[in-house]
Parts: structure tokens; sequence; C-alpha cells
């Protein structure tokens, strides 16, 4: 067919003439489009005819509108609906080009199911030429998409990807999703640089790839955590532990990565659902991993859905709990493990709420951490202790030393660790009635990033408690490089005595080693008699746990002390 006579110049430039130039680039560059754009009147054109070489132009002199209304019509294909919100003006992209060079642009536009979409697109400079830029014109929305790092999806990329599989007829099998995060991300891009955890984040990818899951889409959603689309026929749950954990090569020196994994099943009739709320459930999973070493993973199930509520409820009250004095104090008594008296005691807070319903800090401890407001809550328990303990000394009554945990995100807040500092310093106490109860990976947070505090405060006597020991993986290390103490020994521990023999030994090569290193040992959570005598017999000096007393309120707990006091 004959092609119809279109414009014969673009601004008083031959048509022809500048097709011969970009025909020129075009055999050079790699292109989507040619683009041509008349910076004194800011019009835009766009050759639309991507395969020859013979020049069609869309249109003679299209306004600017026209223009844009054109572009989106050419290049926005059926699925992507044709309903234009917003683009850069082109004035600006001449700025920016005349600047840069190159430059980017968005388009936003949503599908006729509303579904809000975005392509961006690259102009590359090519030439200028009296009021005339030539570029060229690239679709680089796949970039939007992607991880740079790991080469896989981001979170747009794969919320994309997965909706388009959920929504295949031809994928009429079960499908979940896995949410895989690493442990302890952020020591090993303290131990081995930004590229030892660069290569900890490809080695994610790489194991997925290798493995049997042969997943539909992978992304980086951010920083360590990593979604799959899987058929779940291939998760082999036997082997998903070895999966989760491998161990890497980096500048000579081995390290071990481990994993925790989230399970979402997606039922039959939420395939059309939102693929971020599937992905937060699979999350909220991963959150309820009761034993990362023993079963690295969890799937799903309702009432993970409404304690995750619980959680976000609690974190908006919390705000005023403080305020409204709905925060208190527990004491656990700790006993010597020989006397049978009360030796010390640890500070468990508790959130009593205006209805009468007592949260458990299991709930509200890691919301107050998310939220960045622990060590508000901290630092309350930390004074209620220090006041309490200061008027019953002050007024000769008997007192033990009392510890306190503090959280791994308090190291973080400076003006927090300067109070704590201060309030200790300034007490009359006896300096080692105050103590504090840290977890293996606080404690490596704290000695990397402010240790100042810490010595500061062990300088003054501040005694360090190395809490829920055995719980974590670098336990041993832990011991060997920093100096605590008092070592607790996790309730894990105590709670398996007597069930195989290996457990017993266990245990008493940790009390052993703590006392060969000048530490004292508490175990917690002993409940039975068994428990306590054996270890009794093993030589643990302390003995927390409900076998003893709960935590007590501080009535009661002054009760206690009184009681023991009169018996001296
Ligand atoms: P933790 O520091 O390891 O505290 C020991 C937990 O074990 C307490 O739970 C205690 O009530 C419980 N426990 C003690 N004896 C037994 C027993 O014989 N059997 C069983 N099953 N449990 C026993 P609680 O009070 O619910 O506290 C849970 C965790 O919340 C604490 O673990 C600690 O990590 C955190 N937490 C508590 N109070 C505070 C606080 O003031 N600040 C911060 N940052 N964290 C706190
Ligand atoms: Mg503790
Ligand atoms: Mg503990």
């Amino acid at each position: 067919m004959e092609k119809q006579e279109t414009a014969k110049t673009i601004a008083g430039h031959d048509v022809k003439r500048v097709h011969e130039k970009i025909s020129d680039y075009l055999v050079r560059s790699e292109y989507d489009y040619i683009c041509v754009i008349n910076t004194q009147t800011g019009m835009l054109y766009v050759d639309t005819d991507e395969l020859h070489a013979d020049w069609d132009w869309t249109g003679e002199e299209h306004d600017y509108y026209d223009a844009r209304a054109l572009l989106v019509e050419t290049f926005l294909d059926d699925n992507d609906g044709k309903d234009f919100m917003h683009c850069s003006e082109i004035p600006y992209i001449v700025k920016q080009l005349e600047e840069q060079k190159v430059y980017s642009f968005m388009f936003h536009f949503s599908t006729p199911e509303h579904n809000r979409h975005k392509k961006q697109w690259k102009f590359s400079y090519l030439d200028q030429e009296d009021g005339l830029i030539l570029t060229t014109l690239k679709d680089v929305t796949k970039l939007l998409e992607q991880d740079h790092l790991t080469g896989e999806l981001n979170r747009y990329g794969f919320i994309r990807k997965a909706r388009a599989v959920l929504r295949d007829p031809a994928v009429d099998h079960d499908l979940a999703i896995m949410y895989i995060n690493l442990k302890g991300f952020k020591a090993i891009n303290e131990l081995f640089g930004t590229e030892g955890g660069d290569l900890a984040l490809r080695e994610v990818v790489r194991v997925i790839h290798r493995s049997n899951l042969h997943p539909y889409a992978v992304g980086r959603i951010e920083a360590d955590h990593f979604v799959c689309l899987v058929d779940p026929a291939n998760i082999n749950y036997e082997h998903l532990k070895q999966f989760l954990h491998q161990t890497l090569v980096f500048d000579q020196r081995s390290l071990d990565v481990y994993g925790v994994c989230g399970i979402y099943m997606i039922p039959a009739e939420e395939r059309l659902d939102s693929v971020s709320n599937m992905c937060d459930r699979a999350r909220m999973a991963k959150d309820y991993i009761e034993d990362e070493y023993v079963k690295p993973y969890a799937i799903f199930d309702q009432k993970m859905g409404s304690s995750y509520m619980e959680r976000n409820d609690a974190l908006r009250d919390i705000s005023n709990a403080l305020e409204k004095h709905e925060f208190q104090v527990y004491y656990q008594p700790v006993y010597d493990a020989f006397s049978g008296e009360i030796a010390s005691a640890e500070a468990l807070v508790r959130w009593k709420k205006a209805d009468g319903e007592m949260v458990s800090p299991g709930i509200f401890v890691p919301a107050l951490e998310d939220s960045g407001r622990i060590s508000q809550m901290d630092l309350f328990v930390e004074r209620s202790v220090l006041s309490f303990m200061e008027e019953r000394y002050k007024k000769g009554q008997f007192i033990v030393p009392v510890s306190m945990n503090m959280s791994q995100m308090d190291f973080f807040d400076k003006d927090m660790m300067a109070s704590v500092l201060l309030d200790v310093s300034n007490t009359d106490l006896p300096m080692d009635y105050t103590r504090f109860e840290v977890t293996e990976t606080a404690y490596s947070t704290v000695a990397s990033n402010n240790r100042n505090v810490l010595l500061d405060m062990k300088r003054i006597g501040v005694k360090f408690y190395l809490d829920d020991f055995g719980s974590g993986y670098s336990s041993f290390s832990t011991i060997r490089d920093y100096d605590f103490d008092v070592v607790k020994l996790d309730m894990g521990f105590v709670q398996k005595i007597g069930t195989t023999t290996k457990a017993n030994a266990v245990i008493q090569a940790i009390i052993d080693m703590a006392h060969a290193i000048g530490s004292k040992v508490v175990a917690e959570g002993a409940e039975t008699k068994e428990q306590v005598d054996a270890l009794r017999e093993m030589g643990c000096d302390y003995i927390q746990g409900f076998y003893f007393s709960k935590p007590l309120p501080q009535e009661e707990f002054e009760a206690l002390l009184n009681a023991q006091y009169r018996e001296d």
C-alpha cells in the first residue's frame, strides 16, 4: 500500500535528512524507539516503526498533548490499558537531556481494573541540531522490576510476576509463597564487609535455583528478605533445614549462613487476592518459628494472623501505656542452688491494660523493638527498679541485686545509654546490685557499635549477664570473646534435663566451661524438682523458675524479701 505523504519538515528541517542521520545512529545503537524533540515548541515526534529503516513518522507536528496521547497509545500494550495519568513535561525532559545526556522518566497509568502500573522510559541523547534533539527511547521498565544485586526481581517485580502466574489458568496446581530471611545478616556485613554481605545475598539466590524448588518467581523484596513462588509439592521439608544452612567461603574464611523460612499455602479461592498480603502472611509465619535451629521454618495458619493483629493493636495502644502507667515491673526471684535463699531477682515487665487484661512481653517487646520505642520502656523499667531498691536500701531493708533486660535496640539509642549510665553512676546502691541482661546477638551488636558505654558501665561495677545462653548459634564464640559475670543457661536446656543422657552431659559441660572462665551460672525455667536436683548436682550456682516462684508483683516480692530477712 502506498504510504500516505506525511510531514516533510520538522522545525524547518528536511525530514529525509533527519531520517538519514537517525539511521546512522541506528546501526550503532541499541534502541527501542527513535524520538525527536523540538526544543523550541516542546513537541515530541516519535517513530513507531521499529522494524523498518523506512521512516514512517506517525504524524505531522502533533501538539504536545496529542503526541503524549499517541506515545501512550503506541507504547503501552493492551494489558496495560490506556488510562494515562501523568508524564513529565517535555520542556523538563529537554532540560534534563541537555544537562545529563540521558534521562529517565516514568509513566504512571492504570489498567481497566484500576491496578496502578508504572513504566519507565529512558531517553538517550544522540545529537542536537538547530532546535532538534535526536534521541533514542528505551523501555527500562524491566530495570524497575529488577534487583541489581542478585539479578532477581525486586518487590514490585515479584508482585507483578507472581500475580501473572496466580492468574494463569495453565498453572492449575497449588501454589505457595516462601519468605526467606537470613539470620544475623548485620553481623555478616560487619565481619565480612559489604562485599561479603553481597556475596551471601547472591548465594541465597544460587541456592534457591540449585534446589528442587523450581520457583516460578524469586524476588529480593528488601535487604536480606527473599520471596519465592513455588509449587508446594516441590518443598521437601526434610531437606529444608539443610537448605537453610549454607557455608560460604569468603576471603579464605568460611562463613555459616543460616536462614529461616515462613510459608504461606495459597488457598485456591484466594488466588486473585493481593500478592503483597500473601507475602505478609508468609513473613508472619516466619516470625512464629519457635526454635530456628531445630526447625527453621513454619507454615502460616489463621491463629498467627490473629495474634499478629494483637501485636499491631498492642503497638497502637502502647504509645499511651507509658503515660497511663500501664506498665508494671514484676520480679522473679533467683535462688542460690545450695542455700535455697533468694540471691537476686530478674525484673520482667508486664503490661496491664486499663481493662485489666495482662499482655505478655512476648507480644509487645518485639512490637516496641520494631517501632523503635523499646528504649523508652526499658528506661522506665530501669528507673522503677532503681527507685524501688533505693527506697528499701535507704530504709535499711534487705535488698538483693536485680537484673534488667536490655534490648539490642537500646544500644543503638545513644541518649538512652547515656541516661542509663548517668542513673547507675548516681545511685546510692552498692554498684554491683545493678545488673543488665543481654542476649548474645545484642551483645555482639553492642560490642561492635557502642563498646565504650559498655566499658564505662563495667568500670563503675555494673554486672552483665549473658541471657538465653545456648539458644543462638554463636554461643561459644560469644563466651570466648567477651567477659560476662553470669551466664544464664537457656530454659530450652533445662527443660530437656532427664530426657536423654546427652542433654545432661551438655549442661554439665556448659556449667564447667562457665566456671572455668570465671562466670557464675543461672539456670532459667526450672519447673520440676527433678530439674532442680539435677542442676544442683551439676554444680549450677543459681536457679530461677516456676518451681521456686513465678515473676511477682512488687508487693509480693517485697513480702518474700522481708520474710527472708527475718529468718536471717
Ligand atoms: P527472658 O529475659 O529470658 O526472661 C525469662 C522468661 O522466662 C520470662 O518470661 C519468665 O517469666 C519466664 N520464666 C521464668 N521461669 C520460668 C519457668 O519455670 N517456666 C517457663 N515456661 N517460663 C519461665 P516473660 O516475663 O514473659 O518475658 C519474656 C521475655 O521478654 C524475656 O525473656 C525478655 O527477653 C523480654 N523482657 C521481659 N521484660 C523485659 C524488659 O523490661 N525489657 C526488655 N527489653 N525485654 C524484656
Ligand atoms: Mg532475661
Ligand atoms: Mg532468658
